[in-house]
């Protein structure tokens, strides 16, 4: 059910806080065996919390899983890695926790990960395999491929999950629920474990467009914590939801495609603008000329961020500590070597590499000019537009353990998402229909919707628009 059926329930005095949830932990009992979206939940603690919920609050009593690397008092952090799965309990609420709980909500659940939120499957948890709900055999994408699994499986109401790359639109799109990326600096990141600074941003996914909206408006705005939240009030995001798309102009990036997509996807995606301009919308091609670097862009600034950022595991302050090292710097290589998984390691040698110097200038320097151009490209597109649609990924989801070994495969995949974040815009992924691929059948699609800095009302309203019209039947 959704956030908005079971306020209803709840305040018509059908339902219980305490009820919710121990329905969620049987199902959670009963089938996240199957799914492997949960790595951990506190019953005990939820319901206490339940007891005292304030009906009254726009979430009052509504439980959110939460991915495994946004901090919340006393439980687990483990961000799908070996490093923090042992003994680190969260000293503090993250801002967006501490929002939720005073919009009423009781966060429930840690939801697995890629480990640091690096990856596109979840396959690079350290700690369990996540299936997609909708073919058990397939990844659910990732990084937040937990809460995306979740919530396609109805084992969570809602989630909140973290987009670096597109870590919250493509799950969504592969498990066929709602993913919204907020404008960088919208939300605040204190207590979410940073990957990249510069690109992480916390938002929500849900079965509706609606329950997105009541999250972003429970979790936006300043906070003094996070020197990169912006100081401007959030707007309202549910008074124009249903306002439709007439009269709006959206651009089709001719760049977003070309060769390399499913022709499922691609007919899906066709599909669910043309239902767009049935109801008023006029479509646009637009280019955005800088697109085919993104991926370089991406995996220049990602990782040299990262690699950074991860320095702290260091195995004194934090998680993992190697066993009798010979001196300190023994400690500090055993600690990392046994603590971090693979693809955490290739990530911060490539950051380390391109960060060094007589390298700098040529990969990281060089990077950072092509984002100011990636940048400029929707600046100039938002010009002639009030959003962009687009595919979100270049296929549904694929089916687990292909391209092991082939990360750069992986990487290209993350074509559609990666300008948003190098961007700083928004950007949604709405269901729009199923579709058949690599011998699966009936596998979700997303609609990615992009707009402007801090445009998220906007795209509600189009993702709204595009939901109803998908729900009606051709
Ligand atoms: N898939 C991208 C990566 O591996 C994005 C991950 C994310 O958004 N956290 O870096």
């Amino acid at each position: 059910m959704s956030i908005s059926t079971l306020r209803q329930q709840l305040l018509a005095g059908e339902t219980t806080p305490s009820a919710i949830l121990e329905r969620l932990a049987g199902d959670i009992a009963d089938h996240d065996r199957q799914i492997g979206a949960y790595l951990c939940h506190d019953l005990e603690s939820a319901l206490a919390e339940a007891a005292a919920a304030n009906l009254s609050l726009p979430l009052g009593g509504i439980p959110i899983a939460i991915k495994d690397n946004i901090n919340v008092l006393g439980q687990p952090c483990t961000c799908g890695s070996k490093f923090l799965s042992e003994n680190y309990r969260s000293p503090y609420d993250a801002t967006v926790i501490r929002k939720l709980r005073a919009a009423g909500a009781i966060p429930f659940g840690r939801m697995n990960m890629d480990e640091f939120a690096m990856g596109s499957s979840t396959e690079n948890s350290a700690l369990q395999t996540t299936r997609n709900p909708h073919d058990t055999g397939r990844i659910p994408g990732g990084s937040s491929g937990g809460s995306a699994a979740a919530v396609a499986a109805g084992s969570a109401i809602a989630a909140l999950g973290s987009d670096t790359g597109g870590s919250i639109r493509q799950p969504a799109s592969h498990c066929g629920v709602v993913g919204l990326k907020p404008s960088y600096g919208r939300v605040s990141r204190y207590g979410l474990v940073a990957f990249a600074s510069s690109l992480d941003q916390i938002g929500p996914l849900t079965r509706t467009v609606e329950d997105a909206a009541l999250i972003l408006q429970a979790i936006a705005g300043f906070d003094p914590a996070d020197s990169t939240s912006l100081d401007v009030p959030a707007p309202d995001y549910l008074t124009e939801i249903n306002a439709g798309v007439k009269g709006m102009k959206l651009g089709v990036p001719r760049e977003y495609f070309g060769g390399g997509i499913d022709p499922g996807v691609r007919k899906n995606v066709e599909e669910a603008i043309q239902r767009l301009a049935a109801q008023g919308a006029d479509i646009i091609e637009i280019s955005l000329p800088h697109t085919e670097h993104a991926v370089a862009t991406y995996y220049v600034i990602a990782p040299a961020e990262a690699s950074s950022n991860l320095a702290r595991f260091d195995g004194i302050r934090y998680g993992h500590r190697a066993a009798n090292p010979a001196d300190i710097l023994d400690l500090y290589k055993k600690s990392r070597e046994e603590g971090f998984g693979p693809e955490v390691k290739r990530r911060i040698i490539l950051g380390t590499y391109v960060l060094s110097s007589g390298y700098y200038d040529a990969y990281y320097g060089r990077a950072q000019k092509i984002r100011t151009l990636i940048r400029r490209d929707f600046e100039d597109a938002f010009q002639k537009v009030d959003a962009i649609v687009s595919p979100v990924a270049p296929t549904p989801a694929r089916r687990l353990g292909a391209y092991a070994d082939d990360p750069l495969h992986e990487y290209l995949s993350d074509i559609f998402t990666l300008s948003a974040n190098l961007a700083g815009i928004p950007g949604i992924s709405v269901p729009c229909g199923l579709s058949d691929f690599d011998g699966g059948r009936n596998l979700p699609t997303g609609l990615q919707i992009l707009g402007p800095h801090l445009g998220e009302a906007k795209l509600l309203q189009i993702a709204r628009a595009a939901e109803l019209a998908s729900a009606r039947p051709a």
